[in-house]
């Protein structure tokens, strides 16, 4: 049973994944001008909590095939102005974190994980999340606890948690209106989400989002200064789905062990590659990674099949162009495993709603893909 767990993730619940995290960074005093190392091949989530404390984002490339931070390139990126690294376990993988935990050790730099892509994946049989100083989650759509959307904060240092605690207070719920919008988008992802419908809904929640009728997974913050987000809390409804869906956790994960096994067992086209995996771990995924020379031509004949196949990260960091990556103090060229990957990676999804027959769909699509 995973009932510690369940308590550790319910103790300091966000608004957002990316609100927990400013709230770790800010309560690890980080603040302006400093700099916060990350991996490029992230979400635009990361570098926005950084930057709503005021700090830099430092980006490290990631390792050679991998998905996850080169800690070799952490030793070059480490600055006397840096203040912590986050350390992403992407899709679920774990990350290499005996090195970076050292190198953390060596300059007195605290880590904190990302582990809003799993809840459950092991390191020689120990949790993700419970290395680092801290870690954090996240409870959107894609992500293996759906709640509508949410973050929590699970603190693992005895000085921070209690900083931690003092400071909760400070975090207010979102008006009545935000929490309205937030309970219809979750009830209409229950309803209408399923991997067949991936495609129009897909579609659909970009426009809406674009027009602020939904809560899409990027603000405008750039704009606008601070976005508001960073000074909610959970609202105290969300945070009771929250308790209820973490009882199911052996469940979802035992769900996402057998999908993601049907994928490695029964995908073996010439077009794509699996990722390989350190065998000291244990892998529970958010999302399927497979590596591909074909991306667009796969996405655009998924699209036609109806089968979701998604994208992300098509950018160091998704969702913004190339174009848009000096906003986030992203320099090109400057991750070029990152940049590669961006440009092979496809996944699937391993998440409560995909039945026998999609997956059934998915091996028939690539078996019989041609490009
Ligand atoms: C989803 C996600 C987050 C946080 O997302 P929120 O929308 O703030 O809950 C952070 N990091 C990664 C890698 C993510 O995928």
């Amino acid at each position: 049973m995973n009932k510690s767990l369940t308590n550790k993730l319910t103790e300091f619940t966000y608004f957002r994944g990316r609100v927990a995290l400013y709230a770790i960074l800010k309560e690890l005093g980080v603040g302006t001008g400093n700099h916060v190392a990350l991996q490029a091949f992230t979400c635009l989530a990361v570098p926005e909590a950084i930057m709503a404390t005021g700090a830099i984002p430092v980006y490290v490339d990631i390792e050679p095939n991998g998905v996850n931070m080169n800690p070799d390139d952490l030793n070059h990126k480490i600055t006397p102005q840096t203040r912590a690294i986050v350390v992403q376990h992407t899709y679920g993988v774990p990350a290499n974190i005996h090195p970076i935990l050292e190198l953390g050790n060596k300059h007195s730099i605290p880590i904190v994980e990302d582990c809003c892509h799993t809840l459950t994946s092991r390191i020689n049989s120990r949790q993700v999340g419970s290395f680092g100083v801290a870690s954090f989650y996240s409870f959107e759509w894609g992500k293996p606890v759906v709640i509508g959307i949410g973050g929590s904060a699970l603190v693992n240092d005895i000085d921070l948690r209690e900083r931690l605690k003092n400071n909760y207070s400070r975090f207010k719920q979102p008006g009545i209106h935000e929490q309205l919008k937030l309970l219809a988008q979750y009830y209409a992802y229950r309803t209408f989400y399923r991997p067949s419908s991936y495609w129009p809904l897909r579609a659909v929640f970009q426009k809406l989002s674009s027009v602020g009728l939904v809560r899409g997974n990027y603000n405008s913050v750039f704009r606008r200064g601070k976005a508001i987000d960073f000074s909610f809390r959970m609202p105290k409804g969300i945070s009771i789905r929250l308790h209820k869906q973490l009882r199911y956790i052996d469940k979802i994960e035992k769900h996402i062990r057998w999908v993601a096994n049907q994928y490695l067992s029964h995908i073996n086209s010439g077009l794509v590659r699996h990722l390989s995996l350190p065998g000291s771990c244990d892998v529970v995924f958010a999302r399927y990674p497979l590596l591909t020379d074909f991306k667009l031509a796969l996405l655009e004949k998924a699209h036609k099949a109806k089968m979701e196949l998604a994208g992300w990260y098509s950018t160091p960091v998704h969702p913004l162009s190339e174009q848009e990556l000096n906003w986030v103090c992203y320099k090109k060229g400057s991750c070029p495993e990152a940049e590669k990957r961006c440009k092979e990676i496809i996944t699937l999804p391993t998440n409560q709603y995909v039945r026998d027959r999609d997956i059934d769909k998915t091996i028939h699509f690539f078996k019989t893909v041609r490009i």
